[in-house]
């Protein structure tokens, strides 16, 4: 845009109000508006007018723009705390008050900016009379007011996904709002980084610009962290009702008794008085934001953090109670957990793993030799099995299960031949036949199997999984990214019947990073991974299991963690993947599993083994034949 063109801009904007007949008092502030003219529409408080008393933090952030010299306004923050009511109401100011042209952008366009258009700032203006009076009327062949882009008297909004090119790539604005910045993605292909071409929108207006920046954080180093730390790092500091001593609510001074979230109390730095829940969200009222960087280098940019314990809509009791369960999940090796509620709630980036991986020696050095004639031990209670296909050959890993998803490595096979002749498959069969002896005496099969369906032999793996559907032998295709463990599946139809089969998506980099982190492991019990004193066992198993670290790079200036081989040969960690995939698409209740088996009778005479089990290891499997 040239600088005509901004004039140009200028000069319809001051028309609009002209034509408007109305001119703003000048200095209205965005609370004072908000408070005005918004109804909330969503929310345990929809139909009420919206006050910004009831969390008063949002006033300063709210307000931020009409200090002297802002441009940009960054919150990072935790995922309740009003975001979205401040980004509307900032943009509701505009559209009523101070017209001018608005992007906002989403993560995605679908669903992300057509929830935030349809089901949030659609409502919103619906409730005003102000906004219903600037905002377009929609009239048919017109396309200034659709679902994502509106007109209103001086000016118009956009809603846009940091997905689309499309979406980023159009006039200038004047107000531009980005929303969960840290689930962008980095770049566009082909156009650079994303917030770059974002901020390009704003050029033209110079230091007239307004950018809110608002997410919950990721990794440290990600866009929402260093935005904050460019800014003046503001926080909430709010008088002890015992002492008056300002302060500002911390992690690290909520106290708890005996794993119970309901006796969690905030206590005083000054005074160490426990501050309960009543005075916890009245103390807001007399809060004031303090800059921890005062002196930052760039004044033109301010900056937020907010975390749950400042909700008026959250406990203590709800963040304790999800603390407790993260660092249970955490004890057992699953991080994710711990870090979303780092994420989410204290609103705090994390540190990501610099890849201090497992030594495979060190796995060697733990094997433990089992009883005799035992091959699962006592507290397993259930078997699953991951299969990956070569061309020629099958490798499989069985893995028991107890409580705590306390896992031990059972079996390890490697079923040679052609993959797209029978023999491989049927030797497959007699795995899945196989009943494995249990420390109790019992005898368990497989109870569920993932099948990796990536590669040569896709048509060969849907046939198998529909021919074995009853043994709950699963199809499955690994993806990476961030992606759950299993996904529901999405159907395959093939072969000239066009049957169904259920394909599975398995989030690899989740399961792996369980998978490592629980290896690391020292103590028997949640989360541990056992492995037996047995040739199959080797040195080879151990370092095909510990073949990846998890590494972070720089992408375009944002980090992202990605996980890297460390040697060439992983297959055994991909087979424990997918055995961990196929324990959740079942997800039996181990603990009920485990209990049952105490109590079943044993068997009076052991079933006898079949012929070919005598030996397992790598590469010799013999067939019963
Ligand atoms: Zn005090």
């Amino acid at each position: 845009m040239t600088g005509l063109e901004v004039v140009g801009a200028d000069v319809q904007a001051l028309l609009a109000r002209v034509r408007s007949g109305y001119a703003p008092p000048p200095d209205l502030r965005v609370s004072e508006f908000a408070d005005a003219e918004i109804v909330l529409t969503s929310g345990p408080l929809a139909g009420t007018h919206w006050q910004t008393d009831f969390a008063p933090y949002q006033r300063g952030i709210m307000d931020a723009f009409h200090e002297t010299g802002v441009q940009i306004v960054a919150v990072m923050g935790s995922s309740q705390w009003g975001k979205t009511s401040c980004c509307i109401n900032l943009a509701a100011f505009h559209m009523a008050h101070d017209p001018c042209p608005i992007l906002v952008v989403e993560p995605t366009v679908e669903p992300m900016a057509m929830d935030f258009a349809k089901h949030r700032l659609q409502p919103v203006i619906d409730a005003s009379p102000r906004l219903r009076d600037v905002v377009a009327k929609k009239r048919s062949r017109d396309a200034s007011n659709t679902i994502l882009a509106k007109s209103f008297r001086g000016g118009a909004i956009a809603i846009g996904g940091a997905n689309s090119a499309a979406s980023l790539a159009a006039r200038s604005v004047r107000l531009l709002i980005l929303d969960e910045v840290d689930r962008y993605p980095a770049e566009l292909p082909g156009e650079g980084s994303t917030l770059a071409i974002a901020f390009k929108r704003t050029t033209a207006y110079g230091r007239r610009r307004r950018i809110m920046l608002v997410s919950s954080p990721t990794l440290t180093g990600g866009p929402i962290d260093v935005w904050f730390h460019r800014g003046d790092q503001r926080r909430y500091h709010v008088p002890c009702p015992a002492c008056g001593v300002m302060q500002a609510y911390k992690w690290a001074n909520v106290r708890w008794v005996d794993r119970d979230p309901r006796t969690a109390r905030i206590a005083c730095e000054a005074c160490e008085h426990l501050i309960d829940e009543a005075e916890r969200v009245a103390m807001l009222e007399f809060g004031q934001w303090v800059p921890e960087a005062p002196d930052r280098a760039d004044p033109s940019v301010v900056s937020f953090h907010l975390w749950e314990a400042y909700s008026p809509l959250s406990t203590l009791a709800d963040i304790v109670a999800g603390f407790l369960r993260a660092r249970d999940a955490q004890k057992a090796g699953d991080a994710a957990e711990m870090h979303t509620w780092q994420n989410t709630t204290l609103g705090e980036p994390v540190e990501p793993d610099q890849g201090a991986g497992v030594e495979p020696s060190a796995l060697v050095a733990r094997r433990e030799a089992w009883p005799d004639g035992v091959d699962v031990p006592d507290r397993a209670a259930v078997l699953t099995m991951g299969v990956d296909v070569q061309d020629d050959r099958l490798e499989l890993l069985v893995v028991g299960w107890g409580p705590g998803e306390e896992s031990w490595i059972v079996d390890r096979q490697t079923l040679p031949g052609d993959t797209s002749q029978p023999d491989p498959w049927e030797s497959l069969d007699e795995v899945l036949a196989h009943e494995y002896r249990h420390g109790l005496g019992v005898r368990l099969p497989i109870t569920a199997t993932c099948i990796d369906s990536a590669g040569h032999r896709t048509a060969l793996v849907y046939d198998y999984a529909f021919r074995m559907a009853a043994r709950r032998v699963f199809a499955i295709i690994g993806r990476d990214g961030q992606r759950p463990i299993v996904s529901s599946p999405a159907p395959k139809r093939w072969g000239q019947d066009r049957r169904k089969v259920p394909l599975y998506t398995v989030g690899v980099d989740a399961a792996k990073a369980i998978w490592i982190s629980r290896l690391g492991l020292t103590e028997a019990g949640r989360g541990f991974v056992h492995i037996p004193l047995t040739d199959w066992a080797d040195e080879e198993l151990a370092a095909q299991l510990t073949s990846e670290r998890l590494v972070r790079r720089y992408e375009k200036g944002v980090p992202v963690q990605r996980w890297k081989k460390i040697r060439a040969r992983n297959e055994a960690l991909d087979m424990a993947v997918y055995a961990l995939a196929a324990l959740r698409l079942v997800h039996p209740d181990l603990e009920a599993a485990a209990a049952r088996l105490r109590t079943e009778p044993a068997p009076s005479t052991p079933t006898p083994r079949p012929p070919g089990w005598i030996r397992r290891r790598p590469g010799g499997w013999l067939r019963g034949r």
